[in-house]
């Protein structure tokens, strides 16, 4: 695979494309965003073109460099990674030990620094001390989830480089044409992979029907139901932080599911205005308070008192009578 063919992020693409071109690359780059997006893949195959002996802003995938970078045994190419959680300062200085030395093989090399956000005090440190004045015909690729895990003298050093959520029809193409899946299935994950090719591998995997058949229970739930059914499905979700995130988004996306139905449908489909009003009301007040749930979860709150308190919350919109729920909403914002 080369440069031309990642998915998405056509800005910083065309940023590092044209610096290739023009043959003026910064010694430093910090790729940032979040999870799964293709980070780590960009700074593989940016490598790969400049590390290329055709140097025509991506590489050719046929020289003996592309061959070396294909099996990531290329002489001038040094990946960093985290070990047991951290990188290290002697991870830093064997880098260090390499700089003294001119590239191998051509002109670059590159250093990638794998989840650069893991870089421990004394490791940053060290790193600081080499961007302050790299040997020449070094280029490092930082890579980490944000700017701000990192200290703000190393970000200054480098071009950032923001790596945005993908769009769902690339995540989609993705699974599709790379990995051959069937176009439904694939449409369904990328719709809850929040724009993020590793969510969505792991998705691929859980069984996304049965949490859209138990979200369409809830939101049928009848208003007369005591809450414990939604009690019994809190503690069946609260396993797992990660998976009642997930469940939860699969919930907000049956919500906006159920919001277009209301919407496309016609004045005398569902009986009164007053009662279809009333069901878009709900159906947006659960929408707000699953969103603000999912942003507990993320702050790290107790899984099983976010979903309870969440659980209880949509018990209370199902069951008060007249009170204009949406008044109420408005009130609380
Ligand atoms: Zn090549």
């Amino acid at each position: 695979m080369s440069f031309r063919e990642i998915i998405g992020h056509r800005r910083p693409l065309e940023i590092l494309r044209k610096a290739m071109l023009r043959g003026r690359l910064a010694h430093a780059y910090l790729f940032t965003g979040p999870d799964g997006v293709g980070k780590r893949t960009t700074a593989l195959k940016f490598a790969k073109a400049v590390l290329c002996g055709k140097g025509d802003g991506d590489s050719c995938g046929e020289c003996s460099s592309c061959l070396k970078m294909e099996s990531l045994n290329h002489p001038d190419l040094l990946v960093v990674e985290p070990r047991g959680g951290q990188i290290l300062v002697d991870q830093v200085r064997e880098v260090q030990d390499r700089l003294l030395f001119r590239p191998l093989e051509g002109e670059a090399r590159m250093i990638i620094l794998d989840s650069a956000h893991n870089l421990n005090p004394q490791a940053s440190n060290a790193l600081l001390k080499i961007l302050e004045e790299p040997p020449r015909g070094n280029i490092f690729v930082l890579v980490a989830s944000s700017e701000s895990s990192l200290l703000p003298t190393i970000v200054s050093r480098c071009q950032r480089l923001y790596f945005g959520p993908l769009m769902d029809h690339e995540v989609m193409g993705f699974l599709v044409k790379r990995l051959g899946w069937e176009e439904e299935r694939a449409r369904e994950v990328a719709r809850q992979a929040r724009g993020s090719i590793s969510a969505a591998l792991e998705l691929g995997d859980k069984p996304l029907r049965a949490w859209k058949e138990e979200a369409r229970r809830i939101l049928e739930m009848g208003r007369d139901e005591k809450s414990s059914p939604l009690l019994n499905l809190a503690s069946a979700w609260s396993k797992e932080r990660k998976e009642t995130m997930e469940r939860l988004e699969c919930l907000r996306m049956e919500i906006r599911e159920a919001l277009v139905q209301e919407a496309r449908r016609r004045p005398t489909d569902s009986g009164p205005r007053e009662i279809r009003a009333r069901r878009v009301e709900e159906l947006l007040w659960m929408w707000r308070e699953s969103g603000k749930t999912i942003q507990a979860l993320e702050r790290n709150m107790n899984v099983q008192l976010a979903m309870e308190e969440l659980l209880i919350r949509f018990h209370e919109i199902k069951s008060s009578g007249k009170r204009s729920l949406y008044l109420t909403w408005i009130r609380r914002s």
